[in-house]
């Protein structure tokens, strides 16, 4: 049994500054398909990411990032495509580099850890071709940053989730890696702890200054870490850019869903504009047609009964600095999601109120664009 974390350990990281730099590389996927039986888990993938890019690849379970991470580190090989590193082909036949000499870490979901061996033991594993001695001070350095020094010699069942991540990610920068893959690196640990390990491990990775690729299905872990966001659906890349694009400017429902709570309004588009129960709303780019009308919760304000449109409080969460509402509106077969300011004089369920709807925050979609 893994232990719990204890005293206050979780916010004693080492020194900021003293994890060393490595080299960036420029890491490449070129048309890279990977099936398994009859599951195509990628799909015709190009991406590249610069050297020192921190990238994040966001995505539902089973949209093949970690097969995309597996690929880069070289425990699989694609079924077409390639992998490139500094521009190099290493996942070809031909030209194949095995994982060790490809200067790619990894830190694995479960992380892994060598359960026989001690912390100190387990992040020398990485460290082929040191000296004894040049070994065991580089492995005690990237213990000593992630603040585990007096841990060194325990072994993984001794220590708890957020420790054992630390260790994983001790092992994977020891050797100063020109590439850093982590899979889902924060969702094992639970709230409070993951804001720091977070916190740290990127100023960790900014300090290594190494090409970094993290693999998430948690969109707000994405935005605080990332340059550059890469969704994926299915196998495929469906849009990248940086989190205020992606927010912005949704290519998809499926897009904009990731980012937001939405309420969706089946409705059709005629002559660049849509008419609902809300109003109108334009859609310039789009054809006539079905589509779907995705409104964010921030779109509605409160405003004086009279000129505006009428709704009714369903219900009313408390989620601390803003109440959750959910709005009945005449003509609507859904009640509309709203996200107000918290005040002592917030409205109550069945109270009867104005709302008006900030374009910015609506979005229009055509049908089956998902
Ligand atoms: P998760 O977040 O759940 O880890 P993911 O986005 O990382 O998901 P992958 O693990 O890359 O997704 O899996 C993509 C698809 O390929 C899934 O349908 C999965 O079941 C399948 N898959 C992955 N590895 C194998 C394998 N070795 N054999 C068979 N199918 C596999």
């Amino acid at each position: 049994m893994a232990r719990t974390e204890s005293k206050m350990r979780w916010l004693d990281w080492g020194r900021r500054g003293t994890a060393g730099a490595a080299i960036p590389m420029a890491l490449g996927f070129d048309g890279v398909t990977q099936r398994f039986g009859a599951v195509t888990a990628l799909d015709n993938v190009s991406l590249s990411v610069a050297p020192g890019e921190i990238v994040a690849l966001l995505g539902h379970s089973g949209c093949g990032k970690t097969t995309l991470l597996r690929l880069a580190a070289g425990v699989e090989r694609p079924s077409s495509g390639r992998v490139l590193l500094e521009g190099r082909d290493v996942s070809s036949p031909g030209s194949f580099v095995e994982p060790e000499a490809r200067g790619v870490g990894l830190v694995f979901q479960d992380y892994a850890l060598f359960p026989h061996l001690s912390v100190r033991e387990n992040v020398r594993f990485g460290l082929r071709g040191y000296g004894n001695a040049e070994a065991d001070a580089t492995a005690l350095r990237a213990i000593a940053r992630v603040g585990l020094a007096d841990l060194a010699e325990a072994y993984p069942h001794m220590l708890s989730g957020g420790e054992q991540q630390r260790v994983a990610l001790a092992r994977a920068v020891a050797p100063r890696p020109g590439v850093l893959l982590m899979d889902e690196p924060f969702s094992n640990l639970d709230r409070r702890l993951r804001d720091v390990v977070r916190d740290e491990t990127m100023a960790l990775l900014q300090e290594i200054g190494a090409t970094s690729i993290i693999v998430t299905h948690d969109p707000e872990d994405a935005m605080r870490v990332a340059d550059r966001i890469v969704l994926m659906q299915q196998g495929r890349i469906v849009q990248t850019g940086t989190a205020e694009e992606l927010y912005r400017r949704p290519a998809s429902l499926f897009a904009a869903r990731f980012f937001c709570d939405l309420t969706e309004i089946e409705t059709v588009v005629r002559d660049g504009e849509v008419d609902t129960p809300l109003g109108r709303f334009p859609a310039p780019d789009l054809p006539d047609g079905a589509a779907v009308l995705a409104i964010r919760p921030q779109a509605i304000r409160l405003v004086p009964k009279g000129f505006c449109l009428p709704a009714r409080v369903v219900t009313r969460r408390f989620l601390g600095e803003v109440d959750h509402i959910e709005l009945a509106v005449g003509g609507l077969d859904k009640p509309l999601m709203a996200r107000f300011p918290t005040r002592r004089d917030s409205v109550v369920e069945g109270e009867d109120v104005g709302i008006d709807i900030t374009m910015d925050e609506v979005l229009v979609f055509p049908v089956g664009d998902t």
